[in-house]
């Protein structure tokens, strides 16, 4: 509702196409996700399943959209960064259009965000886009993950963030062995938080993970 208020005072533009309207058109939507070319989320070699057979990972499948740049990259900033809280509704469709049908049993996990961030937001912007897709799919969503504590990834080196996501969450529920989890990530940088993530979920009784996310960090 809100959103819409706000909308109509100061429409969007797509940000690939510039059409006035939403953050993304819906044209722009269906080419970004008609593109994606699902890779190992690890190496990134190109593997429809998401991890490739050298790749020894603790979740079965995984699909990336595509890389942190151009739109994609712009969008997902402003919607952490600069309030740009209606970019769930377009990031959203884009997992609905790349991901192939889920088990009806699937239940979605979000990544959670750091408090500190979701106070500067005004929201939690992985959980909008979770709650989003699994409305869309009309699959439950679960906030089986909570953090520990606030310790903030941005300026760590590669071994901190490591110790960091390595100690980040806990799960106080005993997990349903027989569904599957699809841990929901914005950005896949090291992998080292899904694959925190999936070992805590795991160890909640879990036994099928699967990950999604909307973006890898190129590799530089
Ligand atoms: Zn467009
Ligand atoms: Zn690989």
């Amino acid at each position: 509702m809100i959103d819409k208020l706000l909308q109509n005072i100061a429409p969007h533009h797509c940000y690939s196409c510039q059409i006035r309207g939403n953050v993304l058109c819906d044209s722009c939507i269906y080419n970004i996700a008609n593109d994606a070319q699902n890779a190992c989320i690890n190496c990134r070699l190109p593997t429809s399943s998401g991890i490739c057979n050298s790749c020894k990972l603790p979740f079965g499948r995984s699909w990336v959209i595509g890389a942190r740049e151009g739109e994609l990259a712009k969008v997902i900033g402003d919607f952490k960064w600069s309030r740009l809280r209606s970019a769930h509704s377009p990031l959203s469709d884009l997992l609905d259009i790349f991901l192939p049908i889920l088990p009806s049993n699937t239940v979605v996990v979000p990544i959670p965000t750091i408090s500190h961030h979701k106070r500067i937001r005004g929201y939690d912007h992985a959980d909008l886009v979770a709650r989003t897709f699994a409305e869309t799919r009309g699959l439950s969503k679960r906030n089986f993950l909570k953090r520990k504590d606030n310790a903030i990834q941005h300026k760590a080196n590669k071994a901190e963030r490591r110790k960091q996501a390595e100690k980040a969450f806990y799960c106080n529920k005993a997990l349903d062995p027989s569904v599957p989890y699809l841990l929901l990530d914005d950005i896949i940088t090291t992998g080292y938080t899904i694959k925190a993530a999936t070992r805590v979920l795991k160890g909640a009784g879990a036994k099928e993970i699967w990950v999604a996310a909307i973006a890898r960090q190129p590799l530089n």
